[in-house]
């Protein structure tokens, strides 16, 4: 099992140690290259129109959504915004998952927030209870899921903030900045 992180801007150095702390092994992709015979790719959160601009400089922008077709791959906050096919505004997005997001849906920097989450496939997957602590910086809402989306979680007042698509996973919060490997291992499983 090897699983790439998208290394062009942002906090791709947290998913690789939440990574290797499950025993997965990683690549860091700023190339096309790169992609070459790993089982999934994650995409980070960051600055969603740097990584968009960034992945046309390098040629990774067709390369990418021919691997998203075949192969698991997950985008966190901007991860998440990348991957969606709608944000009513002009930035390069891979348009793999049918799902229509609102960028810094919940305000500035100073919005930021952490809360818990009760969600059911992940718990499920893991065999756990507990609910899952999110951290939510400077997030994107997921406005609304179409075709084969579902929504894997949504907060008290029914905003979305998880997606799945078959293979394709987008979440607005962090996953990568806590202490919980759960929704990793999860990514995991869905990339085997
Ligand atoms: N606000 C950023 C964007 O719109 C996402 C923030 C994040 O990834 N933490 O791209």
């Amino acid at each position: 099992m090897k699983i790439g992180v998208l290394a062009l801007q942002g906090d791709f150095a947290e998913h690789i140690s939440m990574l290797k702390r499950i025993g997965v092994n990683t690549v860091e992709v700023r190339l096309p290259e790169h992609l070459n015979f790993l089982d999934g790719l994650i995409i980070p959160g960051g600055e969603s129109t740097t990584i968009g601009k960034l992945a046309v400089a390098y040629g990774l922008m067709e390369p990418l959504k021919e691997f998203g077709r075949q192969h698991a791959m997950w985008g966190t906050c901007a991860g998440a915004i990348f991957l969606s096919k709608d944000v009513s505004r002009e930035q390069p997005l891979l348009g793999l998952m049918d799902i229509k997001v609102q960028r810094n849906a919940f305000g500035r920097q100073v919005d930021s927030f952490e809360t818990d989450l009760e969600i059911d496939e992940l718990m499920k997957a893991t065999g756990t209870e507990h609910p899952y602590h999110a951290v939510f910086i400077r997030a994107p809402l997921i406005e609304s899921v179409h075709g084969d989306a579902k929504i894997l979680s949504a907060l008290e007042d029914g905003r979305i903030v998880a997606a799945q698509e078959g293979h394709l996973l987008a979440t607005s919060f962090h996953p990568e900045l806590t202490n919980d490997t759960r929704f990793h291992e999860y990514f995991v499983s869905l990339a085997s």
